[in-house]
């Protein structure tokens, strides 16, 4: 997953959480959404061009969501780039509020028409979850880190992740457990067969010239996962 991060020539290193609200009232959400775009898949085009089998999630903001380029705006991106559709996944927030779902909805089948992957993120956190699972041509979902702390410890975790794993289920769709920072939370996602997780249990995020390249070729070799699975 791609994750944006502003060297702050002051403030030091600045977490999303210390800008993107300001960006987002700014409008400035739509050119910054445009610079991480170019370089997330930039850089995971070039890890593709040296072998290394690895697709990028990418987060989208609702203002992106309602911006009518969007579709030419990512299309003309994955040209530039030379990155596969395949290999590229959106990330819709549940919590992002869309002030015109059809629109959005129409903008994103579109999009997953070419191939790219159509992601809920932080599910079960907002209101809008099952209309977006509706109208959306989703193919993922991420449970929300606030069922994954303690899932290990609170049963009522566990039953909802139990509940999402299964809706995935019956709906096709991949389910990636989200905040994962201990192997007891990632033993007990296992046991209700969440085979899919990110979090600090496995890296912590690095500028991309630290990414562990060569683990995610051996990874993905043991795996056996091909060019269309997903995640
Ligand atoms: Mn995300």
């Amino acid at each position: 997953e791609a994750l944006v991060r502003w060297n702050h020539p002051d403030r030091g290193l600045l977490l999303p959480g210390s800008f993107i609200d300001a960006a987002e009232r700014t409008g400035l959400i739509v050119e910054l959404g445009r610079t991480v775009f170019h370089e997330a898949c930039r850089q995971t085009a070039e890890w593709r061009r040296a072998g290394i089998d690895l697709g990028v999630a990418i987060n989208l903001s609702a203002r992106q969501l309602s911006d009518v380029a969007l579709f030419d705006d990512i299309s003309a991106m994955l040209t530039v780039t030379g990155l596969d559709p395949d290999a590229l996944w959106l990330e819709v927030t549940e919590t992002a509020l869309v002030e015109d779902v059809s629109q959005a909805a129409d903008v994103l089948h579109r999009l997953a028409a070419t191939g790219i992957g159509i992601t809920i993120d932080d599910f079960g956190t907002g209101w809008a979850s099952l209309t977006y699972l509706k109208q959306f041509p989703v193919s993922a979902l991420k449970i929300d880190r606030s069922f994954v702390t303690d899932i290990d410890l609170n049963p009522q975790d566990a039953a909802i992740a139990r509940s999402i794993l299964s809706l995935g289920e019956e709906l096709d769709l991949v389910v990636v457990a989200e905040g994962i920072e201990t192997v007891p939370q990632q033993q007990a996602l296992q046991a209700l067969g969440c085979m899919i997780g990110q979090g600090f249990l496995f890296g912590r995020p690095v500028p991309a010239a630290e990414v562990p390249i060569e683990r995610a070729r051996r990874l993905r070799r043991a795996d056996g996962l091909g060019d269309r699975t997903r995640g």
